[in-house]
């Protein structure tokens, strides 16, 4: 099983960094977690969300953020549609699933012969 975060939305903010002071690098960043196996691939609800600075190449966590940085990141938060969730069979899966139902009706000829 493999999880890997899918990359939804990006927004460059204009906020000094707290790192650089540049007011050019500050990018947030919402992220969605992805399950994948190798019977089916799933969206799941979880959100990552990151803001880091491309001029100084810094992540700056939440303790570092300003008042200012608080309020864009939780405006950006509000205007920020997440992917539904889901879940995508693969044809692997597909198969599975048909060859079982193969096997069920077989069994069901097989016995309704053997009854006779
Ligand atoms: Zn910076």
């Amino acid at each position: 099983m493999s999880e890997k975060l899918m990359l939804i939305k990006e927004v460059s903010l204009k906020n000094n960094c707290p790192e650089c002071f540049n007011n050019t690098g500050l990018h947030l960043t919402f992220k969605q977690k992805i399950v994948e196996t190798k019977f089916y691939k799933s969206i799941t609800p979880e959100i990552n969300r990151e803001l880091s600075c491309k001029t100084c190449h810094t992540i700056i966590y939440p303790v570092q953020w300003t008042d200012d940085i608080d309020k864009v990141v939780e405006y950006q938060q509000k205007a920020f549609t997440p992917k539904q969730a889901s879940t995508y069979l693969k044809k692997v899966s597909w198969i599975l699933i048909g060859m079982s139902i193969t096997a069920v009706i077989f069994l069901a000829i097989t016995i309704y012969y053997l009854n006779f």
